[in-house]
C-alpha cells in the first residue's frame, strides 16, 4: 500500500503538529504579540491523532515527526509519542523542538521510542538569543546537553542562517558541532505569513555560506539517515556532517515525500501552498477507517507540484508555527 500524488512521489512521510503555541517567539516565525491560537476545542485529541497516524500507516507512511509550536508545550507528549511509535508500519518517530523543556523531557522522550531529535538553535550568543527568540539561551544549552547524555544520536542542530543577524556565526556554530558531536544543518528564510517580509529581509543564499565554509574546511559529500530535503556534506578529520536546506536558492520540490498535519487536523499538501484538506469534521462526524482512508487519499490528489515562495513569497498565508517547518 502507498500513497502516491499526482507527480508520481510517494508520500511516507507526516510532519505532525501537535500545538501551534509556543514558548519562544523566534521574530521570523511568529508575528509580534500574535494572539491568534488554535482553540484547544479544535485540537486533536490523542485518539484522534493515533487513529489518523494509524491510517496513514496502513497507507505506506513509514516515518512521523513530531512538531510545532514546540510540542513541548503540549502536556504529555512522551505518552503520544509512546503510542505513534507502536503503530504497524511506523518505523521512525522523530521531534523537532527550541529544546528550552527539553532538559526535563529527554529521558522521557528517549524511552518513548522518538529515535531522533531535531533542536532549533540560531545563535550561541545569549544577548542575541533573547533578541532573536525572546528567551533564554542557557535553557536550550542545558536541554542539548540533556539529550545527549539521554541517548540520542544524532541530534541535529537547525540554524536559519540570516543576513545581519547571525550570518556571522556560522563558523562559530561549526567548530560547536564538532566539539559537541551534533549534526548541523542550516537552513533558508522562508516567507511565511505576517513574517514573510522578515524572510525575505534577512535571507542568505546558503551557496555563499557553502563557498565559504570550504575555504576553512575541506568537506566532502556525506549521507545521513533520515536526511530529507538537506544536502549533507562532512568535514574531513571529523565527524561533522553539515547540511544545506535551500528551498530557495536550490528547491526540491521533485523528491517531495511528506504533508502536514496541524494541530487542528487540517492536512496541509505543501509547506508553500495553501492547498489543504480538513480531516477534523469528517473525524468528528463519526467517519468509518475506510471512509477516513478515502479522505486521505483524495487528500494526497490535491499535493501541488512545487512551492512558489520565489514567484510568489507572499502567497503564504500561514505562519511557520502552525505547520512545525
Ligand atoms: N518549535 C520547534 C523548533 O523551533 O524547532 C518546532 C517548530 S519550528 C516552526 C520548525 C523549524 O522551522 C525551526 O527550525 C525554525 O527555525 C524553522 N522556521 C520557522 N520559521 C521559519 C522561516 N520563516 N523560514 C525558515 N525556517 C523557519
Ligand atoms: Fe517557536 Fe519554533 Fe517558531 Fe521559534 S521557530 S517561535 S521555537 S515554533
Amino acid at each position: 500500500m502507498s500513497l502516491i500524488d499526482p507527480f508520481g512521489r510517494s508520500i511516507d512521510y507526516i510532519r505532525l503538529s501537535v500545538t501551534d503555541r509556543c514558548d519562544l517567539r523566534c521574530f521570523y516565525c511568529m508575528p509580534k504579540g500574535f494572539k491568534g491560537f488554535e482553540e484547544p476545542e479544535h485540537w486533536l485529541t490523542f485518539d484522534e491523532i493515533e487513529r489518523v497516524i494509524r491510517i496513514f500507516g496502513a497507507l505506506g507512511t513509514r516515518r512521523v515527526r513530531i512538531t510545532g509550536g514546540e510540542p513541548l508545550v503540549r502536556k504529555n507528549i512522551p505518552e503520544l509519542a509512546t503510542r505513534l511509535s507502536a503503530l504497524p508500519g511506523i518505523e521512525d518517530l522523530s521531534l523537532s523542538s527550541n529544546a528550552v523543556q527539553l532538559d526535563r523531557h529527554a529521558e522521557s522522550l528517549y524511552a518513548s521510542g522518538v529515535s531522533r531529535l531535531n533542536i532549533s538553535l540560531d545563535t550561541l550568543n545569549a544577548k542575541r538569543f533573547k533578541e532573536i527568540t525572546g528567551g533564554k539561551l542557557e535553557k536550550v544549552i542545558d536541554g542539548l546537553m540533556a539529550a545527549k547524555a539521554a541517548g540520542f544520536s544524532p541530534v541535529k542542530i537547525n540554524m536559519v542562517v540570516m543576513k545581519g543577524i547571525n550570518e556571522d556565526e556560522v563558523e562559530a556554530m561549526v567548530d560547536f558541532c564538532i566539539e559537541h558531536d551534533f549534526t548541523l544543518r542550516f537552513i533558508e528564510t522562508m516567507p511565511m505569513g505576517a513574517t514573510g517580509k522578515d524572510a525575505v529581509d534577512h535571507y542568505v543564499n546558503l551557496q555563499t555560506v557553502r563557498a565559504k565554509l570550504e575555504e576553512r574546511f575541506e568537506m566532502v559529500p556525506g549521507v545521513m539517515p533520515g536526511g530529507g530535503p538537506a544536502r549533507y556534506l562532512r568535514v574531513v578529520g571529523t565527524d561533522l556532517r553539515i547540511g544545506f536546506i535551500t528551498p530557495i536558492s536550490q528547491h526540491f520540490c521533485e523528491t517531495c515525500n511528506r504533508v502536514r498535519l496541524s494541530v487542528d487536523g487540517t492536512l496541509y499538501l505543501c509547506l508553500g501552498q495553501n492547498d489543504k484538506f480538513e480531516l477534523r469534521p469528517l473525524l468528528r462526524d463519526g467517519i468509518s477507517d475506510d471512509g477516513l482512508e478515502e479522505a486521505i487519499r483524495h487528500a494526497i490528489t490535491l499535493k501541488p507540484e512545487r512551492h512558489e515562495f520565489n514567484e510568489k513569497p507572499s502567497q503564504v498565508v500561514r505562519f511557520m508555527s502552525m505547520t512545525g517547518g
